[in-house]
């Protein structure tokens, strides 16, 4: 019996869907396949239902065979024409992330260490603070093939070894199903995992090796590749971004094979310093981020993702150390001053007890600052000047708000869309931007859009290998270049603009006609959302200030936008022609350089004199000994990681008070 519908699940039956399909249909004992044009797969397969492809609006075909056909068919016909009848997901609970789930992959360092000696070395100072504490080394193992070939007698050993394994990983994922503590996110993420791993598709191509003869984990290996090398193939961003999922499976695969286990980040004891080779900024931001005292990496520099979530959660860290990080791959103890870059191994009694004292020093400090917390600060002629605060995520709200924050000068999209299988939905956008502005509320709250590309790649977006990315395709040019991704951002924005607060700036703009083209989509966003009967408002639209074009141009973007933000850590990184993750550059990577100084000055000059306001959101807004300079060529708002907020209301007091 077989029954041809429209598909009408949003996106098509990608990730979520599919598995949903897929429990719907393992519920009934029929044989169920799913036929699109000329391909039929079984409908108990989530991997095989993705790689058919279906999108919506597409005509399928339901064919069922056994004693419960009919209300087989009924039941599927009707998810794929109501999906969201008689659930409550879709967008809220299940959210699951290639990014999220991708095996870290040890890399070489591509950078020597800067100094090493004797137990103490030196990387780049990414975010300040000292800390002291026990190691906790986070050094993910590379799995390589075994490269066996089998003799007959060996295969069925092999293969009940297989199959072991396999059920090792799915009670795995099964018991952290079965947690109660488990955040959504997280459900949402090894439920996604656990049904790849019970996959027929991914079980039996595996066992086919074995057959042959190939060693269980070169047979992991071979199937996973395959299976994610069709995902990476497809034409659609959200089943490409499959691929990293299916690798991840197998990554656990090989590892219960081989009865090792991965480092995990949730394991880390409170008061420990994470010490890894590369860390993904997602990877830390949902590390259990208490619990770590400070952070220690080979990769990355100053303004690096993983620096200015350190910064947002108060962690001193140090980055950039390069190879050297080996070294403390086996020590217990670990020192870090996050303002030096020093790291002291197994440190001795001496250098524990100076970093105790600086660490009771600090806290002194922070206390002291609380008095700080709801200055309004104003420059000398009454002008205030707005301290605001730089979020990746709305669990810092709180941590924001806190601090003092006088709204949001910076809302970077790039983890909203990182840490989701697929791109995020427009609703989820829309909810997401209006949770902000009613949180910050009257304060203005500036979303960004997307900018990826550079060191923030997501799934959902295949980016092209590019010899030098931070040159290439991220921000407003890669968001130009897909309205598919840029639109749905669009439209929350308009919809989440009815409160009243929400202002949006573009990154990366080189060009004016960048800025105009948005324009066009913007109005066509809000064309659609009247036509459609829904609620939206207009909102400021800036431009982040970040590439020497956009400052040589500056008079002329400042008549046609509302405000400017100046993102020195791109800025500085273009001016000076010094990569912000390569610490061996790190010394000309220099906000303070008379040339990148020269540049902030003539984009404050060109706002001023157009009458718009100047802010700032690159991590110097949040450097004491500048905020006077700031202060003086005429910004009027400075926006940071909330730990620094206090100190900054206290810089710009004590400036009104000497009369500047
Ligand atoms: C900047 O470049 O200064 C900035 C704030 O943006 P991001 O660090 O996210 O590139
Ligand atoms: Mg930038």
């Amino acid at each position: 019996m077989e029954r041809s519908t429209i598909v009408r699940v949003h996106d098509g039956l990608h990730a979520r869907p599919a598995t949903r399909f897929v429990k719907l249909a393992k519920g009934f004992e029929s044989d169920i396949e799913l036929i699109k044009a000329d391909r039929s797969v079984s409908a108990k397969s989530s991997v095989k239902l993705m790689l058919l492809g279906v999108k919506e609006n597409e005509e399928v075909t339901v064919r069922a065979t056994g004693a419960d056909e009919i209300e087989a068919i009924e039941a599927l016909i009707g998810y794929l024409e109501n999906p969201h009848a008689g659930t409550a997901e879709e967008g809220g609970a299940a959210k699951a992330s290639s990014a999220e789930s991708a095996p870290v992959k040890p890399q070489t360092p591509s950078t020597p260490s800067i100094t090493s000696n004797a137990g103490k070395l030196r990387g780049v100072a990414a975010s300040e603070g000292f800390a002291i504490g026990p190691a906790f080394g986070f050094f993910p193992a590379e799995i390589k093939h075994e490269h066996r070939l089998l003799a007959a007698e060996e295969i069925p050993a092999e293969t009940a070894r297989l199959t072991r394994a396999f059920a090792t990983v799915q009670y795995r994922m099964d018991t952290s199903l079965a947690a109660t503590d488990l955040a959504e996110s997280d459900r949402g993420i090894i439920a996604a995992l656990k049904d790849i791993a019970s996959d027929d598709e991914l079980t039996s191509a595996a066992e086919a090796l074995v057959k042959e003869g190939i060693d269980a984990v070169s047979a992991v290996i071979g199937a996973t590749s395959r299976i994610s090398a069709d995902f990476a193939s497809m034409d659609d961003p959200y089943l490409n971004a499959r691929a990293d999922d299916v690798n991840a499976v197998g990554r656990q695969i090989c590892l219960a094979l081989l009865g090792q286990d991965d480092a995990k980040l949730d394991a880390i004891p409170p008061g420990a310093i994470l010490i890894a080779d590369d860390i993904g900024a997602w990877d830390l931001a949902r590390a259990p981020l208490k619990h770590i005292a400070g952070v220690i990496c080979g990769h990355g520099g100053a303004t690096s993702h993983v620096a200015i979530i350190a910064r947002a959660h108060g962690i001193p860290a140090v980055l950039g150390l390069g190879r050297a990080v080996h070294e403390l791959q086996q020590v217990k103890a670990v020192a870090l001053d996050g303002n030096s870059g020093d790291v002291f191994a197994d440190p001795d009694q001496r250098t524990a007890d100076r970093f105790h004292e600086q660490i009771g020093k600090a806290e002194t400090e922070k206390q002291a600052l609380k008095a700080y917390k709801d200055i309004v600060p104003k420059r000398a002629d009454g002008t205030v000047i707005e301290i605001a605060a730089n979020l990746g995520s709305l669990e810092e709200i709180e941590a924001a708000q806190e601090a003092g924050a006088m709204g949001v000068g910076l809302f970077r999209t790039e983890l909203l869309f990182m840490r989701h299988i697929h791109l995020p939905s427009e609703d989820l956008q829309a909810e997401t931007y209006a949770t902000l502005a009613k949180a910050f509320a009257p304060h203005p709250v500036i979303v960004r859009t997307l900018d990826i590309g550079g060191d923030k790649p997501i799934s959902g977006v295949d980016f092209p290998d590019e010899e030098n990315p931070f040159l290439g395709w991220r921000g407003i040019r890669m968001c130009l270049d897909r309205p598919d991704v840029f639109k749905p951002q669009l439209r929350a924005l308009l919809r989440a603009a009815v409160h009243g607060n929400i202002k949006v700036m573009l990154p990366m703009v080189s060009d004016l006609g960048e800025v105009r083209a948005t324009r066009v989509l913007i109005d066509e966003c809000a064309a659609e959302l009247k036509a459609e009967g829904k609620e939206y408002s207009n909102f400021d639209l800036g431009v982040m200030v970040e590439t020497p074009a956009a400052v040589m141009i500056a008079p002329a973007l400042a008549k046609e936008v509302a405000f400017f933000s100046i993102g020195t850590n791109d800025l500085t990184q273009y001016i000076m022609a010094a990569d912000r993750l390569n610490p061996t550059v790190a010394k000309l990577n220099d906000v303070t350089h008379p040339a990148v100084m020269a540049a902030i000055e003539l984009t404050a000059k060109a706002g001023v004199e157009a009458g718009i306001m100047v802010g700032m959101c690159g991590e110097a807004a949040g450097r004491a000994d500048l905020i006077p300079a700031f202060v003086k060529m005429g910004l009027t708002e400075l926006s940071m990681s909330p730990s620094s907020i206090q100190r900054a209301k206290k810089c710009v007091l004590d400036l009104g008070q000497v009369g500047n």
